[in-house]
């Protein structure tokens, strides 16, 4: 067998690989797991190994199909993403338009839809329709982080292909040989990147991000020492943030577990490598029983800001009950 253009995901490139082989091929496939994890990525040459000229198990990546899908200037594989941050059932409705024609090159239609539980109601009512009688050339290829916010009658409909983060090691064996990232950068870049690829090369080649983790983890110090009144100023530009909220309040849990484990005695094995000397500093100024209480509050807040209580309230009682630092 060819290799896929794909690092780690082994066991879900074997089951599309059989699927393409044997003609066995579903009409729709969900791709989960976290954001950038590599689902779209996934999906993406998924559709060139479908429509490859060579008609191998895996795509060429040389021929003139296998060429255009990656650059996305293909015209039987369209990706349909979300508008500010919503599937619109127009969207959907472009979609069936297409779905209805034949394919102008290849055998198949492949349309992508990133994120499928941002489409409104009745996008995802239509979309279903689609789903439950789908003309037969076509193949529909779903992402989706939040699996338990789609339909269960979409997940019904779909073979789903669950993706996991890669180990950290191989994150940081990839960045050094693929994208010539020196080693220590590269560990930490894998460690912050909890397994997810695509965030890691990102976050090497995309320096706002760099910056913004740094403001967050800067922010976060600065809190420490604030009063109630400044905590809650800060919960209130917090709430405004809309989905990234939960990017900052996982940041704020990895300073806190890097801070637990200094206290421990394993500072090894701390995300945060470039932050080691701020980290001992930390681990001085709290019992670890107040580093563990606000872990446990970092996590249910975001299990309540997921069950999508009142945003507010729940960012308020978390920078409210917010450790103070013991000044000695
Ligand atoms: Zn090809």
């Amino acid at each position: 067998m060819a290799p896929w253009p794909i690092i780690g995901h082994e066991w879900a490139l074997d089951l599309l690989a059989q699927a393409n082989r044997g003609g066995r091929l579903r009409h729709a496939y969900l791709f989960t797991g976290p954001a950038q994890v590599g689902k779209t990525t996934l999906a993406r040459v998924f559709a060139q190994a479908l429509l490859c000229e060579q008609q191998t198990d895996a795509p060429c990546g040389a021929c003139r199909a296998c060429k255009r899908i990656g650059d996305g200037r293909y015209p039987d594989v369209q990706l349909i993403a979300a508008v500010k941050n919503v599937i619109q059932i127009d969207q959907v409705r472009v979609l069936q338009t297409d779905a209805a024609l034949a394919p102008l090159e290849g055998k198949y239609k492949v349309f992508i839809i990133r994120e499928i539980e941002r489409a409104t109601a009745p996008a995802a009512n239509a979309l279903l329709k689609t789903l439950e009688e789908p003309p037969p050339q076509v193949i529909l290829l779903l992402t989706s982080t939040r699996r338990d916010q789609v339909l269960p009658t979409i997940l019904s409909r779909c073979q789903i292909v669950p993706l996991r983060p890669l180990p950290l090691a191989q994150v940081a064996e990839t960045l050094q040989t693929r994208w010539g990232v020196e080693e220590e950068r590269a560990t930490l870049l894998a460690r912050l990147s909890g397994g997810r690829l695509g965030w890691a090369v990102d976050a090497h080649t995309d320096p706002t991000l760099w910056e913004e983790r740094a403001r967050t983890l800067d922010e976060l110090l600065a809190q420490t020492v604030e009063g109630h009144v400044g905590r809650l100023a800060y919960a209130e530009k917090l709430s405004r943030h809309g989905d990234d909220v939960e990017t900052t309040l996982g940041l704020w849990a990895t300073w806190w577990r890097d801070v637990l484990l200094i206290q421990r005695g394993v500072g090894d094995a701390i995300i945060n490598l470039d932050r080691r000397v701020q980290l001992a500093q930390q681990a001085g100024l709290y019992r670890p029983e107040q580093v563990e209480a606000a872990l446990i509050d970092l996590t249910q807040t975001v299990h309540r800001l997921k069950a999508n209580v009142n945003a507010r309230l729940a960012l308020d009682v978390l920078m409210l009950r917010l450790p103070k630092a013991m000044i000695s």
